[in-house]
């Protein structure tokens, strides 16, 4: 059990500064830039970014894989920078399960609990605790060759905690599972996370599964912390147009427009488009006339309506997905995609109206991307 704080971490590879030059070399020459952060004990926090942002990085250095560059990681009070991994007491699991071919799944686990010369007796009972949690009970005296992919990862699991880690990283444990298998061992993951209550760091590019596992979610983008909070948080008051678009799925909607007077209030207007949308009463303080805003609202807070008093918008695009349909919608020069699980059917050119629920609108600076509250 384990508290862990990043205090300002830095982390440029050594080999980066030949490959890059100029001005480049200066913004992109670290993997990981400035990252603070502070986790609860007990936690289960997912580190979310698209690829090449630093995850990894962040990862390896919290275990001590990789040197940091500059700054500081504790567990609870203690600075570990300088302890050698196998001080740090903690539990891995990478996307690759590096089990042993010729061991059995029970002589696997056992593997570094032997090493650290723990008796035969209380290998028997670690293993015997953690094989259920993760349902490997059954594959013990089998051999990895025999086992599928989402075993595999169970038991790759299953020997990161079978040394009760004070702290349990998995790296992309998930994504070279298929669908429904996914969804069952993340399902198993956060039960099994709920059971032995350690501290836990998930790093994936899945938001789905970043938001369905963590208490608190870190988005990173280009090796910089861009927003800590919990799913809903994020989900609802993303702090850029970044954390915006990329918590959501189908992502949310940002839209280039211009913000107008009109005697009733303020609107959203947008180039090309006759399309008008009420701007929400809680930003007009900081609206003006003419002012240029990026638009950001939620496929599924759009709906289509039939009040005439609503402007007519083309369909560009229809697709039906079973649950719901998607409709994308041409607004001046760009699309607006609208999600309905009503039963609808447009052809491309048909014109229909819309209603945006104005509460959930965001709106952000379209020079800077920053949430404007
Ligand atoms: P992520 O896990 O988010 O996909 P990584 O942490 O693996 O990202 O990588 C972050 C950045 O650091 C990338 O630009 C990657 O190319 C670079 N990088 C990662 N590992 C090394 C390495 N061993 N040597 C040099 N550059 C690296
Ligand atoms: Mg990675």
């Amino acid at each position: 059990m384990a508290r862990i704080t990043l205090k300002n971490v830095y982390k440029r590879y050594d080999n980066t500064e030949k490959k890059l030059f100029g001005k480049k070399k200066a913004e992109n020459a670290f993997a990981v830039k400035d990252l603070s952060f502070t986790c609860k004990d007990h936690s289960f926090i997912g580190i979310l970014g698209p690829s090449g942002c630093g995850k990894s990085t962040t990862l390896r250095m919290v275990a001590g894989l990789e040197k940091i560059t500059a700054g500081q990681i504790f567990i609870d009070q203690v600075c570990i920078n300088d302890l050698l991994p196998k001080d740090r007491n903690i539990g891995l699991a990478f996307e690759d399960y590096a089990l042993y071919p010729p061991l059995t799944i029970y002589d696997n686990l056992a593997f570094n609990l032997k090493a650290k010369n723990m008796p035969p007796a209380e290998i028997k009972k670690a293993i015997g605790r953690v094989a259920p949690l993760l349902k490997v009970d059954e594959l013990l005296h089998m051999k990895p060759s025999a086992l599928s992919g989402g075993q595999k990862q169970r038991v790759n699991i299953a020997r990161a905690i079978v040394r009760q880690p004070a702290l349990l990283l998995l790296d992309e444990p998930l994504s070279h599972l298929d669908g429904k298998m996914r969804q069952t061992l993340r399902q198993e993951i956060k039960r099994m996370h709920r059971e032995i209550e350690c501290t836990t760091i998930i790093v994936t590019h899945d938001q789905i599964e970043a938001m369905s596992l963590s208490d608190v979610i870190i988005i990173m983008k280009d090796g910089e912390l861009q927003q800590m909070g919990s799913p809903l948080e994020v989900y609802d008051k993303p702090v850029n147009e970044f954390v915006a678009g990329f918590i959501g799925e189908p992502p949310m909607n940002l839209i280039p427009s211009v913000i107008a007077k009109a005697e009733s209030g303020f609107f959203f207007t947008f180039k090309g488009s006759p399309l008008r949308v009420q701007l929400p009463q809680r930003y007009s303080a900081l609206a003006s006339d003419a002012m240029a805003v990026t638009l950001g609202v939620r496929p599924m807070d759009v709906r289509i309506t039939d009040t005439d008093t609503s402007t007519p918008a083309p369909v560009a695009v229809y697709e039906n997905f079973g649950d719901e349909r998607r409709v994308g919608v041409r607004v001046g020069d760009g699309l607006l995609n609208i999600t309905t699980t009503e039963d609808v059917f447009y052809a491309p050119g048909d014109t229909i109206r819309l209603d945006f629920n104005a509460e959930k609108t965001h709106l952000f600076n379209p020079e800077t991307g920053i949430a404007l509250s």
